[in-house]
């Protein structure tokens, strides 16, 4: 099969048959503008509808081989094969291009399978031997192509001529376009900035071509389910030149970036934190002004007990271009793959993300509100302060049966579900050996693990029946 694109405007296109099928395709050829007749006994109500309003020309009767003395294409989507066949060789005698729908063999056009953004299109075809297949592909790339690439497509047409006049030569073009493709003409246009981009355009088209100004893009890798990304995570790993991420980044996450891009572990130690941080700033910074475009890439959500917001605070303090991308922090990820709803009616009304822990030691919490019943606790970083967390909270009151669910590498091949109640939160940690990353879930919820856990190892501990609600 050879590709090739229709300009359809004006022309006659031939439609055979008046049912669903038909009125499907036309759709689309009246999209294309085509000027369409139909020719069919009877119309399902969409074409008598197109019709009546005039957007088709309609042959009440049987397909007739002068019914194709203007067309220069035809297609046949009649559910009958003789009729459609009909069609195949009256078209094929007049050289008239035919697409008999579900009949690759008889067809001399294909329809493709196809992704557009405004007028930019690809079309796929799998030469009628995976159709299936080749919507898989469509799936991809509907995931992948971002759909400002319509206004992206758009800006350049408009600026063609004056490409073509700036730089005449097909190597300093590519050169250009190579510069300009990945830098802030297509973010803008992403964050819905039209006439920013077309500003910025058109100053790249004068400006000589130097190296552009470099970017930080703070982005959530999620828990460590490279299915957990979102898609904008992914775009910009794959046009990242640089990309810092933290210990907690899967390795599953990074094989997804850009194989060229320079990986730089900046994953920090307990204990040193302030130098490791002041040393992320300066390195984040430098990469940015050498002009390339750097991602910072954290586990979970980049705004979760993640720093970012230093982060950004010191880059945006240096006029660095940034962006922050969500990530599933681990609690919704925890609990979604350990089965805990975190709200749950008449269980739980209110979610709490806290730390157990900060860079200074204990933290200071209000735990008399931590402890009153009827809330989801989802604990950050606690692993080794289990036991002083556990009494705290004992202490201000909270109920000693109340369930806890501890999830190791949440999301990850090797996650483990521990239950236990929080009188016995340390002595199970300790006795399942719990290491980091590890979430703790605590309160009434955490009891549907036993039932609802859906994802790896069944869950470690007894099953709890549910409490009723304090
Ligand atoms: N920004 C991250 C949190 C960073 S703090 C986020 O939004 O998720 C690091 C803590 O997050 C870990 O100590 C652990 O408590 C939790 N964590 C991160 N990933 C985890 C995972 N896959 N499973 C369990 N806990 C995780």
């Amino acid at each position: 099969m050879f590709p090739l694109f229709l300009d359809l405007r004006g022309r006659t296109v031939l439609v055979v048959g008046g049912g669903a099928v038909a009125a499907r395709k036309v759709d689309v050829l009246l999209q294309a503008g085509a000027d369409i007749l139909v020719v069919s006994p009877a119309l399902v109500p969409a074409l008598a509808e197109l019709a009546e309003a005039g957007r088709l020309r309609h042959v009440e009767g049987r397909f007739q081989s002068s019914h194709l003395d203007d067309a220069w294409l035809v297609v046949a989507a009649t559910d009958d094969d003789a009729v459609n066949g009909e069609v195949a060789s009256a078209a094929q005698a007049r050289r008239v291009w035919a697409n008999i729908v579900d009949d690759g063999k008889s067809s001399s056009v294909h329809m493709p399978a196809r992704v557009q953004r405004g007028d930019l299109q690809v079309a796929i075809s799998s030469g009628g031997a995976a159709p299936m297949l080749a919507r898989h592909v469509r799936e991809q790339l509907e995931a992948s192509l971002d759909p400002s690439l319509a206004a992206l497509t758009a800006l350049l047409g408009e600026f063609r001529q004056q490409i073509r006049a700036r730089y005449p030569r097909t190597a300093a073009r590519r050169r250009f376009f190579d510069r300009v493709l990945p830098g802030e003409v297509p973010e803008l246009l992403r964050a819905g900035q039209v006439e920013r981009a077309r500003t910025s355009f058109q100053a790249q088209l004068e400006a000589p071509l130097d190296p552009g100004a470099g970017s930080v893009a703070l982005v959530g890798a999620g828990p460590g389910d490279p299915g957990l990304l979102t898609l904008r995570a992914l775009r910009l790993l794959n046009a990242a030149d640089v990309i810092l991420h933290d210990a907690l980044v899967s390795p599953e996450v990074l094989q997804l970036a850009r194989r060229d891009a320079e990986f730089i572990d900046v994953g920090k130690r307990a204990g040193s934190g302030q130098t490791a941080q002041a040393h992320i700033h300066e390195a984040l910074l430098a990469h940015a002004r050498a002009g390339r475009r750097v991602v910072r890439l954290k586990g979970g959500d980049p705004f979760v007990f993640g720093r970012g917001g230093e982060e950004l605070e010191f880059l945006a303090g240096h006029g660095i271009r940034i962006e922050v991308v969500p990530g599933i922090t681990a609690a919704l990820a925890c609990a979604a793959y350990a089965g805990i709803p975190l709200t749950h009616r008449g269980v739980s009304r209110s979610l709490h993300l806290l730390t157990a822990r900060d860079c200074e030691g204990e933290a200071e919490l209000d735990w008399g509100a931590l402890a009153r019943g009827g809330q989801t606790l989802a604990v950050y970083m606690g692993v080794a302060s289990l036991a002083s967390f556990a009494s705290r909270l004992l202490e201000h009151g909270m109920a000693p049966a109340l369930p806890f669910a501890l999830v190791e590498n949440g999301s990850r091949p090797g996650q483990r579900v521990i239950l236990g109640s929080l009188s016995n939160l340390a002595e199970r940690a300790q006795a399942e050996n719990v290491r980091s990353p590890a979430l703790l879930i605590l309160g009434d919820v955490a009891a549907f693990a036993a039932s609802l856990h859906w994802f790896g190892a069944a869950p470690l501990g007894p099953p709890l029946p549910l409490r009723d609600a304090a």
